[in-house]
């Protein structure tokens, strides 16, 4: 790489002013950078860079509204500093939120870099170009829950009329492959998205090494540096393992799963959350024996009504729960693609311990920060030591001003791929745009892709009560079958339709949540309304289309408090 600097060459850069044509909004975070980058210090009165006073707030200001920083530390007797980073933002991290930062500074004329280096599970997987969502998340993930939801439309399609005589069975390997095909496509079209946008693309593991200097490190252990005036960390999250005997040797996480090149067989899942309950609900639907050790509630952090609706559904629907109870020890009875293993688990709330026989023990009990090992402490970027999590200030800035910070890694934030990427882009607006317009964390909207979908947007039933007080929030609700069940005669009254609305705010729409089919499609519109400021009188007044499912919430009468019945008897 032509600019890359050999090692140990002094790589220290003298702060360099605003070129000529940087636009203003370019040039006041510009100004704040190099200000907070010689002194160490986010907010400023007396300025001064390499220990010398360039002057106070006054003339710092003046600077500023003259657009020219450079002015400054020329007049106080520093020398020009040549531009000569390497790259103007270099990525680390070439997953959701990586990608669509550096895709779209290429827009402005930038020249940036992407690190992506998938350091491989346990068992020695790993994947190409895109993170977490395209390898081993939101892709295949969905694509097989697609896979069980047809197993349910087969047996649907009798009912219907279709008929077919042969025995229905599902083969894990057509399936794994048919998905693995498709993230390659997706891989390869990353890659050359990149070279067609002109962003430099390495498969090497970044790490910082001095400031505004990255180490790239490939699989081949041949390191590089490179310096750049801006960087941003997207480096997602790694599955979480136990800690327990024989966890790493013989338990799989979903890094593996979805590429597994055998069936699962009888599985154990442990964990209770989104990816725990999604993949306990994929791997029912293909007819596999599917066990979900619970450590304390289904689905925290999300309105527990839902929750434990979508536990009994999944229960109704063959699935095993095994609650309050977390394994101690794995062992492996017998070698194979699946082989047997022996979970013992403990309880949580005793001392009583239990065994049980799996062929496959998946792990889903939460994710960690990829910020341990990326040398933040080398140029100053604090991390929450429990967590590992970054924070930023409201446009995704680390303490150190240079460094910005955006997706999974971020504390207080959400872990969802639309996330990343809207953060991403307005954080590369803002920056080379002269945009001002900030990620709105709020309200953003989310779907559990269990059995029975979840949609969710904005407050649960328990946090809305604690935030207003249960006299301010009414609670309109119904169970609702969808038309597409009825005749198959199906899961009656399983759905279920929910809005939590503010009363002392003209009953706006501020928690809205759906089970049901593609309860995904229903709750992006609402979402969308939602962040208008839907009120109830607006839904009572929008017709429904029917028949569909999501015209249950232009009908809502219910109220929870009423205690009224809320099962659907005819359409
Ligand atoms: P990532 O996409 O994780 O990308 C980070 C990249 O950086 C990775 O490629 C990683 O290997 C690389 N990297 C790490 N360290 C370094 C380094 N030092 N140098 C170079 N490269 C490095 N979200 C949804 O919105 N909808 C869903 O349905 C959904 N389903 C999910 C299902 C599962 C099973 C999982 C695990 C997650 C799911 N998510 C879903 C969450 C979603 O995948 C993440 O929120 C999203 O991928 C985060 O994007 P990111 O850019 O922060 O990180
Ligand atoms: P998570 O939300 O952090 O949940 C971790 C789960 O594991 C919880 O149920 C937790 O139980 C349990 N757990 C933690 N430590 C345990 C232990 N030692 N023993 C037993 N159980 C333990 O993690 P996740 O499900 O991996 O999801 C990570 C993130 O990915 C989510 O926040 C989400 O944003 C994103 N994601 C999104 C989607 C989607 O959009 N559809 C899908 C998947 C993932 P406790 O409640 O007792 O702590």
């Amino acid at each position: 790489m032509g600019g890359a600097l050999r090692k140990g060459q002094a790589v220290r850069q003298a702060p360099e002013g605003c070129p000529q044509g940087r636009r203003p909004a370019e040039s006041a975070q510009k100004l704040q950078e190099v200000q907070c980058e010689v002194t160490t210090e986010t907010s400023q009165t007396g300025v001064s860079v390499q220990e010398k006073q360039i002057g106070g707030h006054e003339k710092t200001l003046k600077a500023h509204k003259e657009d020219n920083p450079q002015s400054l530390l020329e007049m106080n007797g520093h020398t020009a500093a040549p531009h000569s980073y390497d790259y103007d933002l270099i990525v680390i991290g070439g997953g959701s939120g990586g990608l669509a930062a550096a895709k779209e500074a290429a827009k402005y004329g930038k020249k940036v870099m992407v690190l992506d280096f998938v350091t491989p599970t346990p068992l020695g997987n790993s994947w190409g170009l895109g993170g977490t969502c395209v390898n081993v998340g939101c892709i295949p993930k969905k694509l097989m829950h697609q896979a069980a939801l047809l197993g349910q439309a087969l047996q649907d399609s009798r009912k219907f009329g279709w008929q077919f005589t042969e025995e229905v069975k599902h083969n894990w390997m057509t399936m794994t492959e048919s998905v693995q095909n498709y993230i390659g496509s997706l891989n390869w079209g990353y890659r050359v998205a990149l070279r067609e946008k002109k962003v430099t693309y390495e498969n090497a593991y970044g790490e910082f090494v001095q400031p505004h200097t990255v180490k790239a490190t490939n699989k081949r252990g041949v390191e590089k540096l490179y310096t750049a005036e801006r960087f941003l960390i997207a480096t997602g999250e790694r599955p979480r393992y136990l800690g327990i005997p024989g966890d790493k040797e013989y338990c799989i996480s979903s890094d593996d799963l979805f590429s597994l090149p055998y069936c699962p067989g009888k599985t154990l899942v442990v964990g209770a959350s989104y990816v725990a309950l999604e993949c306990a609900g994929f791997l029912a639907g293909l007819g596999l024996d599917v066990t979900v050790m619970v450590r304390s509630i289904l689905l925290r952090g999300f309105d527990q009504d839902m929750a434990n609706k979508i536990g009994e559904y999944m229960e109704e629907h063959g699935i095993k729960f095994i609650r309050e109870f977390v394994p101690i020890k794995v062992e492996q009875i017998e070698e194979g693609t699946p082989g047997r293993l022996k979970v013992t688990a403990k309880s949580t709330k005793g001392n009583e311990v239990i065994e049980g026989e799996y062929n496959t023990v998946l792990l889903a009990i939460g994710r960690d920060a990829c910020t341990r090992k990326i040398g933040l402490d080398k140029v100053g970027v604090k991390i929450n030591e429990k967590t590992g999590k970054i924070p930023v200030n409201d446009v995704e800035q680390t303490n150190v001003p240079y460094i910005y910070a955006i997706g999974d890694i971020l504390q207080d934030r959400l872990e969802l791929t639309p996330v990343a990427i809207q953060a991403g882009r307005l954080l590369v607006q803002r920056l080379y745009g002269g945009a001002t317009t900030k990620c709105d964390y709020v309200n953003v909207p989310t779907t559990v892709f269990t059995p029975l979908e979840y949609g969710a947007c904005g407050y649960s039933e328990e946090n809305a009560i604690a935030k207003f007080g249960e006299e301010n929030i009414e609670v309109y609700h119904s169970h609702f079958w969808p038309l597409e069940w009825t005749v198959p005669s199906r899961d009656n009254n399983k759905c279920y339709a929910k809005i939590i609305c503010n009363i002392r705010d003209n009953e706006r729409v501020i928690g809205f949540h759906v089970l049901g089919p593609n309860a995904g499609e229903v709750t992006q519109g609402f979402a969308a309304a939602i962040k208008c400021g839907l009120t109830k009188e607006q839904l009572d007044s929008t017709i429904g289309i029917h028949p569909v499912c999501a015209e249950v919430f232009t009908t809502l009468s219910v109220t929870k408090r009423s205690g009224e019945n809320t099962l659907m008897a005819g359409c």
